[in-house]
Order: C-alpha cells, then structure tokens, then sequence
C-alpha cells in the first residue's frame, strides 16, 4: 500500500527538520514548506517523494495553493504538522508590540491557516490526523515568555477545541508539547537581558538539552496509533528541566 502524504511546517530547522528525516526514512511521500527552501534542500533526505515549497504560514492562500498541489501529486493529506513557530523573547514593559504580533500571527493564526485547509477534506474522509507542536510554555508561564506564552496557551487552547468538534468525524487532532531544546528558535530574540536570564536558566539545569530527534519520535507514536486511538498530547522535556 502506498503511504499517505504528511505535511510539515517549519521543516526547515530544529524539530520540523528532525521530522522530515524521520518520516523520509518510514518512506511517506512529504510536503515540507518553509520560508529558508534553501535550507530544506540542504537536509540529508531522500528527495524523489519530496515536494518542497517556501510558504509563509500566515498566508493563507499561499499555504492552501502548496498543499493542493502536493494532494494533486501524492494524494490526500493524512497528516499535518503544524510545527512552524517563533519565539521572541522580552519584557511586556519594553518589548516591540510587532513582536507580539508575529508570535500571534505565526503561532497561533498560521496553526489555525493550516488546519483550516486540511480538516474539511480529513472529516469528509473520517481519517486524518493534526499534531500541533505548542510548548511546555502552552501549560504553565515562564518569566520574559508573556506573549509566547499567550500564543501556546492559544495553540493549547485551539487543538483542544477543535479536538472534540471532529473526534465524532474520527479525526485526531493531538498536541507535542517539548521544552527546551537545542533548536534555532532562541536565535531571533533579540533582547540582550531575556538572552542571558535564558542562558542562566539552562545553565543552572547542568545547561539541560533536548535533543529534537526526541520531539520527532513523540509525533511519530502520535502518527503511528491506529486511527482509533488519539494520543491527544505528549509533553517532552529533559529530564533535568525543572520547570
Ligand atoms: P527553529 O527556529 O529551529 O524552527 C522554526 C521553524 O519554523 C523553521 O523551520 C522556520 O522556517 C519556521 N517558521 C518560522 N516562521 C515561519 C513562518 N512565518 N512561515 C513559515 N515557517 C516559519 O525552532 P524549533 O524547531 O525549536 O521550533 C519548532 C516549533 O517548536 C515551534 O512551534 C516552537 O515554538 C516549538 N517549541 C520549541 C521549543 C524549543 O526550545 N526549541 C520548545 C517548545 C516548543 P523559516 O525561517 O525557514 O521559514
């Protein structure tokens, strides 16, 4: 039997690229997007069943316009990872409003973009699975995280809502919810205080490390239940992070 198609946002990097080796090496046919292709082309993949497109998770049309094309090729979405995701941290008192904004926009709007799309065809098919990648930070706060953490406790929120409208249409809609962990995402904060304060906070936990292949073997449990059974979420940290 063929294997479905599997979609990735923020394939690029960190946790989303991690899935994209994982799923290549089961041998699924993957559409992964991101802004950087560069980068994605630039991955150790096995590339003959591999679309790749540069998409903005927060535009829409541009979204939907790369995952019909790769359904047209390979077939309907079985499974969407809305992985894409930023992180800036600040102080509320002093941090740039824009910032705000694009953690909304990217984190909250672009999972809410792409499971738009996917889910009429997923509850008309009664099979499909979403797993939204939030954040410990989706279930508890974390000083200089304010509006990070409003954007996961948002995705939290969401996944959760949207969970029981289609677990009648048995459709799974499941959550990976990691700490921190060795990725790209601290590299675009660019308050200098909220940097060390984080560096502080790892250091003080023996400068704890979650290596992302671990967050791709939880969205691979997820994926890999059967149908009929929704690991609605998984929480994945270092075993020293304390928080
Ligand atoms: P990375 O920064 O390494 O990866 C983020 C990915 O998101 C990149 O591929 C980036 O691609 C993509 N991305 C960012 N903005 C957009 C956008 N507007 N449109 C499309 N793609 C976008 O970080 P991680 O791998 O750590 O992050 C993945 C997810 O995990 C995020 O949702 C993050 O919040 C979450 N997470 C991370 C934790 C950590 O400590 N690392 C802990 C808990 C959760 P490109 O720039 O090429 O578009």
């Amino acid at each position: 039997m063929t294997k479905p198609l599997i979609v990735i946002t923020g394939a690029s990097s960190g946790f989303g690229a991690a899935m994209a080796a994982s799923f290549n090496q089961q041998g699924y046919p993957l559409l992964l997007l991101a802004r950087r292709t560069d980068r994605i082309a630039a991955l150790p993949l096995d590339f003959s069943r591999i679309m790749v497109r540069g998409v903005d998770v927060t535009d829409q049309k541009a979204l939907a316009a790369a995952i019909h094309e790769a359904e047209g090729v390979y077939g309907p979405v079985d499974l969407l990872v809305n992985n894409a995701g930023v992180m800036l941290l600040g102080n509320v008192m002093t941090q740039d409003p824009q910032q705000w904004r694009q953690m909304l926009d990217v984190n909250v709007l672009g999972v809410l973009n792409g499971t738009q799309i996917v889910l009429p065809g997923m509850v008309a098919r009664e099979h499909g699975t979403i797993i939204n990648i939030s954040s410990l930070a989706g279930k508890k706060t974390f000083v200089n995280h304010a509006a990070y953490v409003a954007s996961k406790f948002g995705v939290h929120g969401l996944s959760e809502t949207i969970r029981e409208e289609v677990s009648g249409k048995n459709v799974r809609i499941a959550m990976v919810a990691p700490g921190a962990a060795e990725t790209e995402l601290l590299g675009h904060t660019t308050d200098a205080g909220a940097l060390s304060d984080y560096a502080a906070w790892k250091e003080s936990m023996g400068g704890l490390t979650l290596d992302p292949k671990h967050v791709a073997e939880a969205v691979d449990f997820i994926y890999a239940m059967p149908q009929s059974v929704n690991v609605r979420e998984i929480d994945i940290a270092a075993t020293r992070q304390d928080s």
